[in-house]
């Protein structure tokens, strides 16, 4: 789960991070009052969406200039730049082309930044440790760094047994370029930031830019958090910042069902019991020169009803030309599935091409309830031949 950069400051402050000081603003109306609590001079206007590249990201409709990220030198200026960005879809590389719409302003006090430098923390999965990741090469596109000056990226982990220490720190001060009393303000705010990342079970903490004030402090200017959402119930101050407005609906749906759902941009949909199965099943649809729309494992004891979802949840991507089933009845049992995929069907209509491979318990009962359905399915006797089967019905 991720969090806006505002929620990210505020909670990275109370573990003693230095950020700015700022306010939320949810409506046009009280974009005045809260820049005006503040004292210049200058307001720095940020849009708040769950993903980065705001600055140079750009609002639908307008031309090129101005950003998610407005200098502001008065309180009416912050006011005005605050208004024209709510309600307005903010595009960036890192949204797609449809772009995300702005609901929320963060105000913040403006710095003066004499260096951006680049800090993330993050769980290594080669290592299952945290690890460091800096750069000198802050306020730009991370990946971009990667590709063409690979150099100069540091990257270490850091050992569970001992946790952080500091000398940790201080390698992230050396990788940084960091001198004199820099060198202790990294150590103590690389413990902060790691302190927070194992409390708050995070999997990503990203700091982009760090910056170095003219005045010669470190600052967190820009902060992109995400939790691990399998630890959510140990923290219900984080999940309470949810923000479901920002998430893919479909995914916020499946959520609700409990089903194991993610969007993909194919046009495939898949509908597969087990996360081995829908792994390859997402395989041999690229095998076979299509892309899947999703990933989606109904687990091992759904019901009729969660059947009915998924298939629903699928339908509602209008990317998808047409959908797989693929069930290796186990512990799930095959009429459970067609019984689901009928009701679904019934309730929404079936306006693509749709192809089911049955296997497995109770296979033959699954098999009965779709033929006396009436529903226009092409039946596939196993994988290889549902993919191709429905690839060839996509297309053509
Ligand atoms: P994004 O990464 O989404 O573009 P950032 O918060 O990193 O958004 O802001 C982009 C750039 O805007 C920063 O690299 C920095 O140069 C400038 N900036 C952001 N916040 C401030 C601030 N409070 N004061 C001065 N400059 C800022
Ligand atoms: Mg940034």
């Amino acid at each position: 789960m991720n969090i806006h950069e505002y929620q990210a400051k505020a909670l990275l402050r109370d573990y003693g991070a230095p950020v700015s000081d700022g306010r939320v603003v949810l409506r046009a109306d009280e974009a005045k009052s809260k820049a005006g609590e503040m004292d210049g001079p200058l307001w720095v206007v940020k849009a708040q969406i769950h993903a980065g590249g705001r600055g140079k990201g750009r609002f639908e409709g307008a031309e090129e200039g101005k950003g998610g990220v407005r200098i502001a030198r008065s309180v009416e200026e912050a006011a005005e730049e605050a208004r024209a960005m709510l309600g307005r879809t903010l595009v960036t590389h890192q949204t797609g082309p449809a772009g995300k719409q702005v609901n929320r302003i963060y105000i913040e006090d403006g710095s003066d930044i004499a260096r951006e430098l680049y800090l993330a923390l993050l769980v290594n999965r080669e290592t299952g440790r945290i690890g460091f990741v800096c750069s000198t090469e802050g306020g730009m596109d991370i990946e971009e760094v990667a590709e063409s000056t690979p150099e100069k990226i540091v990257s270490f982990d850091v050992d569970p047994a001992t946790g952080f220490m500091p000398w940790h720190g201080r390698r992230v001060a050396f990788a940084l370029e960091l001198e004199g009393p820099q060198v202790k303000q990294c150590v103590k705010l690389m413990g902060q930031l790691y302190r927070a990342f194992v409390e708050k079970d995070m999997e990503q903490l990203e700091i982009n830019p760090l910056i170095v004030t003219t005045g010669g402090d470190l600052k967190v200017l820009d902060a992109k958090v995400g939790f691990d959402g399998n630890a959510l119930y140990r923290h219900p101050d984080i999940a309470e910042l949810r923000d479901e407005s920002e998430e893919d609906p479909k995914e916020l749906q499946a959520g609700k069902y409990d089903l194991n759902y993610i969007a993909l941009d194919g046009e495939i949909g898949c509908m597969v019991n087990g996360a081995g199965l829908a792994m390859a099943t997402m395989d041999i649809i690229k095998l076979y020169g299509a892309e899947p729309a999703n990933f989606l494992d109904v687990g091992g004891g759904a019901t009729k009803e969660k059947v009915t979802e998924a298939f629903k949840i699928i339908t509602s991507d209008p990317q998808v030309k047409g959908i797989l089933v693929n069930i290796f009845g186990g512990i799930m049992r095959c009429d459970v599935i067609a019984e689901g995929v009928v009701a679904a069907v019934r309730e929404v209509g079936l306006e693509v091409p749709l192809v089911v491979r049955l296997e497995g318990t109770n296979v033959e009962k699954g098999k009965a309830i779709i033929n006396e359905s009436g529903l226009n399915v092409i039946a596939a006797d196993d994988l290889k031949d549902g993919a191709q089967k429905i690839v060839k019905a996509v297309k053509g």
